[in-house]
């Protein structure tokens, strides 16, 4: 199943991504940590990035449609994926759906996990991230609970970021909750609940086993 993933910045797409990629084996594309990747690694496309993700805004919609599309020959997507972070803008969609169009294969969803924006900001601010696994905690954990790795904060996940991504988020990426309702494709889900309860949900709308 080609899967598209939609909600606000830390609405749980990450964590539920990571549980249909644990259970259903698809290959999750998350265009953040692609970016976060080239960061890492100093790449040109990381350097174009980072001063966009650092002030929250969106990167360019070209280099991620690129990168996306690129992303989408490999073979590994081909019997199904799930797209977490992306499309984020009106015109990622369009390009999405002309690239699935041109593969012969559409999109099977367009999964919102719904969390109101008040919850959102104290989640982000204390969400720590695994440095070795893919493991999402909080400022509780001490460790990963997963794998014992070191768990460090994002740079976007501070205070001032979180409500600049906010603002983006109402702005470019909300109008495709429409988007995707006029195309018969969305499924919401409450988010704002324990993740296994949220991920029972979403195999149920999606009528995964
Ligand atoms: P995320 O991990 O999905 O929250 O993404 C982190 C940051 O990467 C965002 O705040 C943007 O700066 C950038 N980014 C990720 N996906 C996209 C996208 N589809 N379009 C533009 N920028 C993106």
């Amino acid at each position: 199943m080609n899967i598209v993933l939609l909600g606000a910045p830390g609405a749980g797409k990450g964590t539920q991504a990571a549980k249909l990629v644990e259970k259903h084996r698809l290959p999750h594309i998350s265009t953040g940590d692609m970016l976060r990747a080239a960061v890492k690694d100093g790449t040109p496309l990381g350097m174009k990035a980072k001063s966009f993700m650092d002030a929250g805004e969106l990167v360019p919609d070209d280099v991620i449609i690129g990168l996306v599309t690129e992303r989408l020959q490999d073979p590994d997507t081909a019997a199904g994926f799930i797209l977490d972070g992306f499309p984020r803008t009106s015109t990622q969609a369009v390009a999405l759906d002309g690239e699935l169009s041109r593969l012969e294969r559409p999109l099977g969803a367009a999964l919102l996990i719904d969390v109101a924006s008040e919850v959102i900001v104290a989640r982000l601010t204390a969400r720590r991230m695994c440095e070795k696994c893919d493991y999402i905690g909080s400022a509780a954990d001490e460790a990963c609970p997963k794998c014992g790795g070191a768990l460090y904060q994002r740079d976007d996940d501070n205070e001032a970021t979180v409500r600049n991504r906010l603002n983006v988020y109402e702005t470019s990426t909300a109008p495709l909750i429409d988007y995707y309702r006029g195309c018969d494709l969305l499924v919401s889900i409450d988010g704002d609940r324990d993740p296994d309860v949220v991920f029972e949900d979403v195999q149920k709308s999606l009528s995964l086993a």
